[in-house]
C-alpha cells in the first residue's frame, strides 16, 4: 500500500467515524427526547393522581393538610381574581348556567333565565347625603 491509498482509507475511515458519531449523536439527542417524554407523563400521572387523592380526601385530617390548605387558598384567590375581571369587564355570571352575562342584561343569553336586576348607583341620593351632612355641619358650627 503506497502512501496516497493508506491516506484515502484515513480519510475513508475518519469519515466513517464521523458519520457513526453523527448516528451516535442523534441517537442519544432522540433517546433523551424520549426520555424527556416519559418523564413528562410521569409527572401528569402523579398530577392526576394527586387530583384524584385531593378530591377523594379533601375536608379530611390527612398528613398532607399543609398541602391541601395551599390548593384551597390557591383557589379562593382564583375565585377572586375572577370575579375582579368579571368586575373590570361590568359583567357577571349567570347563577343558573355560569354564563358571563353583561351587568345590565336582564336575561342570560344562554339559558334565558331571568337576571336579578343590578341596582345603579343614583347621583340624586349621593347629592342628598352631601346636603344633609352640609347641614349637620352648619349645625354643629352654630
Ligand atoms: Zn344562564
Amino acid at each position: 500500500m503506497d502512501f496516497f491509498s493508506k491516506l484515502g482509507d484515513t480519510i475513508a475511515n475518519v469519515g466513517k467515524d464521523v458519520t457513526q458519531k453523527a448516528k451516535d449523536v442523534s441517537g442519544i439527542a432522540k433517546l433523551k427526547l424520549d426520555i424527556k417524554a416519559k418523564e413528562d407523563f410521569i409527572k401528569e400521572q402523579y398530577i392526576e393522581l394527586g387530583k384524584a387523592y385531593y378530591e377523594k380526601n379533601k375536608g379530611m385530617d390527612v398528613p398532607e393538610k399543609v398541602q391541601f390548605d395551599r390548593i384551597e387558598e390557591a383557589m379562593e384567590d382564583i375565585s377572586k381574581m375572577e370575579l375582579l375581571i368579571l368586575e373590570i369587564k361590568k359583567a357577571r355570571r349567570c347563577p343558573e348556567c355560569g354564563a358571563e352575562a353583561a351587568e345590565t342584561a336582564e336575561f342570560c343569553s344562554v339559558c334565558g333565565k331571568k337576571l336579578s336586576i343590578v341596582v345603579e348607583d343614583y347621583p340624586y341620593e349621593e347629592e342628598e347625603i352631601v346636603k344633609g351632612e352640609a347641614a349637620v355641619t352648619v349645625n354643629t358650627e352654630d
